[in-house]
């Protein structure tokens, strides 16, 4: 799709704040500073439009953005920051959970990985939960550029066996640098939209 209007309504904690618009949503998980905001950033062809290192303990909130009046790019609140307080990780678990659950219209999860690192036990525990639930997810690896060209495949591989999927196309190797994999993105996005 060729993007150029993006609008953004921000929820914070209440599911009543949701939308009510119908259109269909894809959502983006993953551990805090992954690049899940670099990500929708480079799909929607801006440069800052999500905002990117978000801070620890910042109010969280889930960022419902409008492409073309067409789909809502979903964005989670990022998981794993140790300085947030027990209890507030867990309402926001919560506050997560029930929206993946819960929602009608959410059509695809696109959980993000660092392509460097093998996924750790949270990426793991969203990425079962996601399949238990039904979804048929799509892992990102994020930062391609961070690694040599001839060590992609071992990476790619790690993440495949570690979160145990086993069609090849459900992870695409992704750089918000290059925007390599960008292409590949918006494939699975308009297969999406038209079906
Ligand atoms: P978020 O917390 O998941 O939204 O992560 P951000 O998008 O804010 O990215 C976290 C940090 O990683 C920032 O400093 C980004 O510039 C950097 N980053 C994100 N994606 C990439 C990438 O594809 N390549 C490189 N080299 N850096 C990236």
């Amino acid at each position: 799709m060729n993007v150029n209007n993006v609008n953004l309504e921000v929820v914070s904690g209440n599911t009543s704040q949701f939308p009510d618009t119908g259109l269909l949503e894809i959502a983006f998980a993953g551990k805090s500073n992954v690049g899940k905001s670099s990500l929708i950033n480079a799909l929607i062809n801006r440069k800052s439009y999500a905002r990117t290192s978000s801070q620890p303990g910042k109010t969280q909130t889930i960022n419902f953005y409008n492409i073309e009046d067409k789909l809502y790019f979903v964005d989670l609140p990022g998981y794993g920051y140790a300085k947030v307080s027990k209890t507030e990780r867990e309402r926001w678990g919560k506050f997560i959970e029930s929206y993946l659950y819960e929602r009608q219209q959410l059509k695809q999860i696109l959980l993000l990985v660092d392509i460097r690192h093998e996924p750790g036990n949270n990426d793991k525990m969203l990425y079962d939960w996601i399949v238990y639930n039904g979804f048929d997810p799509i892992v990102v690896a994020t930062k391609l550029d961070k690694i040599k060209r001839s060590q992609i495949d071992k990476h790619v591989s790690i993440i495949r066996k570690s979160l145990g999927i086993t069609d090849r196309k459900k992870i695409v190797p992704f750089s918000a640098t290059t925007k390599q994999g960008k292409d590949t993105l918006w494939e699975i996005i308009d297969d999406i939209i038209e079906n």
